[in-house]
């Protein structure tokens, strides 16, 4: 067996959350081994948000082409996929290359080593035949895979996941959607601006069914505006390809188009990590963490992986801790071995002393921060975007709080009267009544996820609802509609 090999940090996956670890502590002097299978940078840059969010972009651009008319003459939209797939191939993805991400973290110090990483027992990790034994940890950041429902025949079907539907070069002339959350319900849109004929297939009875229902209507409403078919309360039972089309039968009925895409749900597959050589359970749907990302000692977990919330902002806020985390238990790692005289234990290949003491990124464990997702932001970015931040009105009512709600039509604001075609949305508020401040809140508009950011620093900062009735709003904003939501609580 080979010796293993002794460093101060292994991060495993090396995702949004796992490259922003891993990157920040080679930063800061530590040695640090990043073990990644696939792409660095992950699910997010190559085959996620940021791909996504340029198709929206070219999406919505077509979408306001086709309002000019009536508000500004007339245009004529001819839409083309290829400056879209160009964009995504050239710009995001670089086809698909990560060398630009594994020389940035390779220039700040950190050894990449390529292919799949398990847990070897007490802070070391295998990669085929290298082991890797960590002085601080281990840092989990492996993200979640596409699960694909159990659903007769589908295994044998050549069906999409994000994957190809980010890396499709044509478009097809149908396509089935199976599953009306956030990912569904954006690519769904952005497909039917672009001409294709987009069926959605939710099981639950409604679309978007984490959030508010006001918001799940408006979306249904805007997808079926751009000739999207929705059918909720439907669960597929079999799927068929017969080399040409597919066939989704379910609920009494049968929906057929070229292509399928699967987006129901991510799931993490913690059995390949090795979790029982160091006591845990990998029989779980995510890798439980304590509010410093602490899955035991000397482990920290970060993103998907941790079931708090998929979203990369969610990945990045857990690395800010975790960091700040490594850096305080390395200082004081550092410290009793300078006391001890044997500083050289921890000072290895890390340089660090004087770069630990000079990083200044944490202090003692004492004050690393503390993970808290009271104000969890979520943005759905279809077209109207779809903001919302802490608990839903029904979520709060199920906690026993004393709940008042606050709501106004966003096109009987001054703003959406102005804008007219295209102003579909509302701000919905969720306070406590007893405490005084807001607990949750939804906001649904042309600009939702940039609006919303006046209503998590509310909740966030549980700023009193008698000091957000007495801010100035400015005028004609979308946001303005939040003072009138705030003067219908009740
Ligand atoms: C279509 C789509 C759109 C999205 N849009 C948004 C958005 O607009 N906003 C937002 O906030 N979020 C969005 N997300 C979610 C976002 O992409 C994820 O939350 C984010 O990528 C999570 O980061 P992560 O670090 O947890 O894991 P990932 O990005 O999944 O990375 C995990 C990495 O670990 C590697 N890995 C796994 N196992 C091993 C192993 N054993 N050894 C070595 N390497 C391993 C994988 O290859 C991967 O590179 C979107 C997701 C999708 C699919």
């Amino acid at each position: 067996m080979a010796e293993p090999e002794l460093v101060d940090v292994v991060v495993v996956g090396l995702g949004v959350g796992g490259e922003e670890v891993a990157e920040r502590l080679a930063e800061a002097g530590l040695s640090v081994v990043g073990v990644e299978r696939d792409l660095v940078g992950g699910e997010c840059p190559y085959w996620g948000c940021i791909p996504s969010k340029m198709m929206i972009r070219a999406a919505n651009a077509l979408a306001e082409a086709r309002r000019v008319d009536g508000l500004a003459g007339t245009a004529q939209v001819q839409p083309d996929w290829a400056p879209v797939a160009k964009r995504i191939r050239e710009e995001a993805t670089d086809t698909w290359d990560d060398t630009v991400a594994a020389e940035r973290f390779i220039g700040k110090g950190g050894r990449l080593v390529r292919g799949s990483g398990r847990l070897d027992g007490p802070r070391r990790v295998r990669v085929g035949d290298q082991v890797f034994e960590a002085r601080h940890g281990v840092v989990l950041g492996t993200g979640t895979r596409p699960s694909v429902p159990p659903i007769d025949g589908l295994a044998d079907t050549p069906y999409w996941t994000n994957h190809q539907a980010i890396e499709v070069e044509e478009l097809p002339e149908s396509l089935l959607v199976l599953g009306g959350g956030a990912i569904g319900l954006e690519l769904a849109q952005v497909f039917a601006r672009f001409g294709v004929r987009v069926t959605v297939v939710e099981a639950l009875d409604r679309v978007l069914a984490i959030e508010e229902p006001e918001a799940s209507e408006v979306a249904a409403a805007a997808l079926r505006a751009d000739g999207v078919e929705i059918h909720t309360g439907v669960r597929a039972e079999r799927v068929e390809h017969d080399g040409t089309r597919f066939t989704l039968r379910g609920g009494g009925a049968e929906f057929t188009a070229d292509r399928l895409l699967v987006v129901t749900g991510r799931k993490a597959h913690l059995t390949e990590l090795g979790l029982d050589t160091i006591g845990l359970d990998a029989n779980q749907r995510y890798l439980p963490v304590d509010d410093r990302l602490h899955v035991t000692d000397h482990v920290w977990a970060v993103g998907d992986l941790t079931g708090e919330g998929a979203f990369t902002h969610i990945a990045m806020y857990q690395a800010g801790i975790v960091i700040a985390d490594i850096l305080a238990t390395a200082r004081q790692a550092k410290a009793g071995a300078d006391a001890s005289g044997t500083s050289s234990v921890v000072g290895g290949a890390m340089g660090a002393s004087s770069s630990l003491a000079a990083s200044g990124s944490s202090g003692s464990a004492g004050t690393v921060p503390r993970a808290d997702y009271r104000a969890l932001p979520r943005v759905t970015f279809t077209d109207p975007e779809i903001g919302a931040v802490g608990l839903t009105e029904q979520q709060a009512r199920e906690r026993g709080i004393n709940v008042q709600v606050g709501f106004t039509k966003l096109g009987s604001s001054t703003r959406g009267w102005i804008h007219r075609v295209g102003d579909d949305g509302f701000i919905k508020l969720v306070a406590d009544a007893d405490q005084g401040v807001l607990i949750g809140a939804t906001s649904v508009g042309p600009a939702g996820g940039e609006v919303l950011s006046a209503l998590v620093v509310a909740v966030h900062a549980a700023v009193p609802l008698s000091q957000l009735r007495h801010m100035i709003y400015a005028y004609p904003t979308f946001h303005r509609a939040i003072e009138t939501a705030l003067g219908d609580l009740s």
